[in-house]
């Protein structure tokens, strides 16, 4: 899977991609961009500029199977490339690498400053399911509830998850509206109605279907990579108070359902190759993963190690210049469940997926204090206010605090590559 196009070495006569902390040419991410006055259509993010994949195709540079890549991936939503499944996106890959690196000449009418388009959806997502595969949350968030036995008895048999909003994902830089709905006020017996009091963030990655499933068809795990086009940041707004109130018997609802935000940019798993590992080792007295979703290959490198991210600023910071401040640092090495296994689970009863959907992962927490993935877990459920550089304290989100996630594939000998913030600040609930 490493090939040329990971060299680390690798430059490009686009300057800013040199030394870019997100975008050099050995990422190569794919998204749906907007120059000012035209229309939507598919870019390559490289360095602080959009490669327009629409002037790309009608070039005349690209051949073969790289070409017909090119023409679906500048449609106005990538859902036809993603589902071209790994052959073509790779020899798309390929080419863009030669067209972009030094020596090669430069074609500067291909490109765009990133800073003069609008970024949208990469993609119509049709649907969304949301894991539950860090395993250091949920047994932080089951402490909470149940000391005795955080972990449900189901928890290393079955990938936990739960059918989502598509319609409510949203690109990164958006405001983020504060719910309104129903809590159960401290020692009340009745609920009562208005803004959520306890708004939090998820750290979690987006995992991008590409090629689908027929119905009643399963995807088997030692296939399953191949129906994943790639990955985003994710943040899973949460509700605490109205999560608390409605999630039983069936789960979230509410608490969840009114927005969701992603990264803009599709990191392929060709530019993550280099950052795979094995999946987080089992305990001895854990039981092994049921044949459907066991795969040597997937216990081998069906993981991947990427430091995660999560800043807060509140709208004094931002007043007063002061630095975003960081909340926690941690990796992706800490989920329990690998994305095959997650494809392989939602597939086997019969579940059609089709591209374009989307995953979250759930959220992602370390052991540690510094790399815990929610406020509901660095505040011990909103009982230990933390602290901010202004002197404010926060136990959950208030109005004009903006939440900011960002990922970086760090690894020695390679080209480091990052996925683009994902950002979002949270505005006043509607009148009640
Ligand atoms: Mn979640």
């Amino acid at each position: 899977m490493i090939d040329h196009t990971h060299q680390p070495d690798l430059r490009s006569w686009v300057a800013s991609a040199n030394g870019h902390g997100d975008f050099p040419i050995q990422n190569l991410p794919f998204g749906i961009f907007q120059p000012r006055g035209e229309t939507r259509r598919g870019g390559v993010a490289i360095g602080d500029e959009i490669l327009d994949l629409a002037r790309l195709r009608d070039s005349g540079l690209l051949t073969g199977d790289a070409q017909m890549a090119c023409a679906l991936a500048a449609q106005p939503t990538l859902n036809a490339f993603l589902g071209l499944g790994p052959g073509p996106r790779r020899a798309l890959r390929a080419q863009l690498s030669d067209v972009l690196k030094e020596g090669a000449t430069p074609r500067h009418g291909l490109l765009h400053a990133m800073a003069d388009c609008r970024l949208h959806l990469p993609a119509r997502i049709g649907d969304y399911t949301d894991f539950y595969a860090g395993i250091n949350h949920a047994e932080a968030v089951g402490r909470l509830f149940r000391p005795d036995a955080p972990l449900m008895p189901n928890y290393k048999w079955v990938p936990i998850a739960y059918h989502g909003r598509a319609s409510s994902i949203r690109l990164s830089g958006g405001d983020v509206r504060r719910p309104n709905g129903q809590r159960l006020p401290a020692g009340g017996s009745e609920p009562v109605f208005g803004p959520c009091l306890r708004l939090d963030y998820e750290l979690e990655m987006g995992v991008w279907i590409g090629d689908g499933n027929e119905q009643g068809a399963p995807v088997p795990v030692a296939k399953a990579a191949d129906h994943i086009a790639g990955y985003c940041l994710l943040n899973d707004w949460s509700a605490r108070d109205i999560q608390a109130w409605e999630y039983q018997p069936l789960g979230p609802f509410l608490a969840k359902n009114f927005h969701t935000t992603i990264s803009a940019w599709i990191v392929t798993p060709e530019a993550l190759a280099p950052f795979r590992c094995a999946p987080m080792a089992r305990a001895e007295s854990d039981p092994k993963p049921l044949p459907y979703l066991f795969d040597a290959e997937d216990q081998k490198e069906g993981g991947f190690d990427v430091e995660l991210e999560v800043l807060l600023t509140t709208a004094q910071m931002r007043e007063k210049k002061i630095a975003p401040h960081r909340l926690s640092l941690g990796s992706s090495r800490d989920l329990y469940w690998t994305p095959a296994q997650m494809v392989a689970h939602h597939t086997v009863g019969g579940c059609n997926l089709s591209p374009g959907d989307i995953f979250g992962t759930g959220t992602i927490s370390g052991k540690s204090r510094e790399a815990l993935g929610s406020l509901l877990e660095i505040t011990g459920g909103g009982k230990e206010p933390l602290q901010l550089p202004t002197g404010e304290t926060r136990t959950f989100l208030q109005d004009g605090d903006e939440i900011i996630f960002r990922a970086r594939g760090v690894k020695a000998g390679c080209a480091s590559i990052g996925f683009g913030e994902c950002r979002g600040v949270v505005t006043a609930a509607p009148a009640a």
